[in-house]
């Protein structure tokens, strides 16, 4: 918290002649990937800002222009940064497990809130989220502060009970609610993500689903494989979370395994990630946008042409490509093995890519997925009326505890959607 926001809620509090209960005497901001639980029950914040009450609100976010001015945000936008979450929200929190502030919020920079909740066995481990973290630190989204990137806060709250972790959500949905409306705080859903690692949905074999596109709520099922390994874990979370924040299959469709599509939505590279910067396993969805691509005229030396704005340089910088569940050698710019039989081919040639038996599919050019995103989780998150005033009522106790990852299995059918 700024000195500023640190001045502003003890000059409400003093106004008010509060006790300054979970407000002025709030910890500091956390980092973006900690675990926080155990938050304090206490009053939120009241609104108006005393100092604003009788002062313009030209946007109507309840902060006023005149602090606006100080904090920097857009008196003329309630959601400067354009993440949904309004500026009030972000800029001074409402306490009580909302406290978007203390955990690390930015009026003036893209933040994503997911609460996560496990199945016994199957809790996220910090080295695994942060993996999807790091993804979203790096996207290339620039913001008003001048950053770039997004702030992924992944709230792990609590293990669901033995006794209600069931062993198959079918109906998915219908018994997800169950789970959901005993462990997630109904005052979090205009501005929380929920997820939910479990065993399985459906009597199938699918990594996990999300609930809709875009959505809220999603699952992770790995536990039927003994949990996954770090790596498809944090791969399916950042794909279902791709799905809630509306990214499909092909990006823009539903076709998936289009060989141009450099993103973790498409099932090549869900438990994979690709090659970037010289480092493997990076996961990420797609920062290019490559040109359209034939089947029917294949060309290893050349490999994909960039659209504008992506360059050759961009392109270049991608590794670790995988077509027909095989990795190949080469960069998305140049001398890309795309048969994989270890030849770089002079010719032109016709390969299946997308798995439906014929050689002759055109994809019209992909999209930078980060520039596409979409944060209103279908309708339910953002815009919620500032300053409200409740507490959660709950306060669970977070342990920590390493987890033993069993070894993997391969997962035919990743994803219901
Ligand atoms: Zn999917």
């Amino acid at each position: 918290m700024s000195n500023l926001h640190k001045a502003l809620l003890t000059a409400s509090v003093a106004l008010l002649g509060l006790n300054g209960c979970g407000s002025a005497d709030r910890p500091e901001a956390e980092t973006a990937s900690t675990t926080r639980q155990g938050v304090e029950v206490a009053t939120a914040i009241p609104l108006p800002i005393p100092a604003c009450a009788l002062l313009p609100d030209t946007d109507g976010d309840a902060v006023c222009d005149a602090v606006e001015t100080l904090l920097g945000t857009n008196p003329n936008n309630p959601d400067t940064d354009g993440d949904r979450l309004n500026d009030y929200a972000e800029s001074f929190g409402f306490g009580g497990g909302l406290d978007l502030t203390a955990l690390g919020a930015n009026a003036r920079r893209k933040d994503i809130f997911i609460e996560a909740d496990y199945y016994p066995g199957l809790q996220p481990t910090q080295a695994m989220l942060n993996r999807v973290i790091t993804a979203f630190a790096n996207a290339p989204v620039t913001n008003p502060d001048g950053s770039t990137g997004i702030t992924l806060h992944v709230v792990v709250d609590q293990q669901i009970a033995a006794a209600d972790a069931d062993s198959d959500l079918s109906p998915v949905w219908t018994d997800f609610d169950v789970i959901k409306g005993k462990y997630f705080a109904a005052i979090r859903a205009p501005y929380f993500h929920y997820m939910l690692f479990a065993n399985r949905y459906s009597g199938g074999n699918s990594s996990g689903i999300s609930r809709g596109i875009p959505a809220h709520d999603f699952v992770v099922t790995l536990g039927f494989i003994g949990g996954g390994t770090e790596l498809q874990q944090a791969g399916t979370l950042m794909h279902e979370l791709g799905h809630n924040i509306g990214l499909r299959h092909g990006g823009t469709d539903d076709s998936n395994y289009k060989p141009h599509y450099l993103s973790i939505m498409n099932y090549e590279y869900q438990f994979y990630g690709f090659g970037i910067g010289g480092l493997n396993n990076v996961l990420d969805y797609s920062r290019v946008r490559v040109s359209a691509f034939s089947e029917a005229a294949v060309i290893e030396v050349t490999a994909f042409a960039p659209a504008a704005p992506t360059t050759e340089a961009d392109l270049a910088k991608i590794s670790g490509l995988r077509f027909n569940n095989v990795q190949v050698v080469g960069n998305a710019s140049t001398n890309l093995d795309f048969n994989g039989d270890g030849i770089i081919q002079a010719g032109s040639y016709a390969r299946d890519f997308n798995r439906n038996g014929v050689t002759t599919d055109g994809y019209p050019a992909s999209q930078n997925d980060w520039l596409a995103l979409v944060y209103d989780g279908g309708g339910q998150i953002g815009f919620a009326t500032p300053g409200i005033t409740q507490d959660l009522g709950r306060e669970d106790l977070y342990l920590v505890a390493p987890e033993k990852m069993e070894p993997c299995l391969t997962v035919d059918e990743r994803d219901g959607r």
